[in-house]
């Protein structure tokens, strides 16, 4: 697909393996897969015009190949409801970020329209030394983090294989409604298992792909959070 190859073109002319939120999100997009509404802005003027565009609340994300975890150095701000607050929160991110990481080249601040909270699972893929790119799946929070809870398949997978996987979680009754809550729509986040498995199966200089949260609602999902990374390139003279 030319807009990923281009993508991966540019990373790799500017020796980067870590791909920024837009173009990760873009390589989603162009493998239909449901992400957030975004715009880039370099400056305080072109973040409040995305804003308006995309309309709010708005998500406010620092955009750096140095900042891998964006939250770690202040460089998120949820649900920000007027231009007032976009002007602020754009001096706020960078002055933040700069602080935590004097160094980190910064190319401006990524706008996203504020997703309304749903169930949050992370959906990943990795480099198995072994079998080659394997899909993860599993609930967020401390699910992955502390207990672990999460399934594996090696890629390409089936669409039975997705529906095991996100069956066989021990937190599986979570997403089939607890407590008088909607069930989760599973049927979408099988889909979003099998096009990742198309994406780092026609990739493989993808070697990491992590959704981070993706929010799982009772109609859909929408992946909020995206990063990848390439491959370490090997070079030949
Ligand atoms: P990082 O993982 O790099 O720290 P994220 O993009 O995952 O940054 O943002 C941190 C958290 O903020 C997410 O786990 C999610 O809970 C919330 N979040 C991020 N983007 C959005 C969004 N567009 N709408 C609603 N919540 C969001
Ligand atoms: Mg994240």
């Amino acid at each position: 697909m030319p807009k990923v190859d281009d993508i991966i073109a540019t990373a790799r002319s500017e020796n980067r393996t870590y791909l920024l939120e837009h173009e990760s999100k873009t390589i989603l997009k162009s493998y239909n897969l449901p992400v957030t509404q975004f715009e880039v802005a370099e400056s305080v003027d072109a973040a409040v015009k995305a804003a308006t565009k995309i309309g709010y609340p708005v998500v406010l994300k620092i955009l750096s190949p140095d900042v891998i975890h964006k939250s770690d150095v202040g460089g998120v701000l949820l649900n920000l409801k007027t231009p007032d607050e976009v002007r602020e929160g754009y001096e706020t991110i960078i002055s933040k970020v700069k602080q935590h990481k004097p160094n980190a080249e910064i190319r401006g601040i990524f706008v996203e329209e504020f997703a309304s909270k749903g169930i949050e699972v992370i959906i990943g893929a990795l480099k198995d030394p072994q079998f080659g790119p394997a899909l993860m799946f599993g609930l967020g929070g401390i699910f992955v983090e502390v207990l672990k809870d999460v399934s594996f398949r090696v890629a390409p997978i089936t669409k039975y294989d997705a529906k095991e996987m996100i069956e066989e979680i021990k937190g599986y009754p979570i997403l089939t409604g607890i407590r008088g809550q909607e069930a989760a729509d599973t049927e979408a986040l099988m889909n979003i298992l099998l096009k990742i498995s198309k994406l780092v199966t026609d990739y493989p200089v993808i070697n990491q792909l992590d959704l981070n949260p993706v929010f799982s609602y009772p109609k859909g999902a929408k992946c909020v959070d995206a990063r990848i990374i390439l491959e370490e390139e090997i070079k030949t003279q």
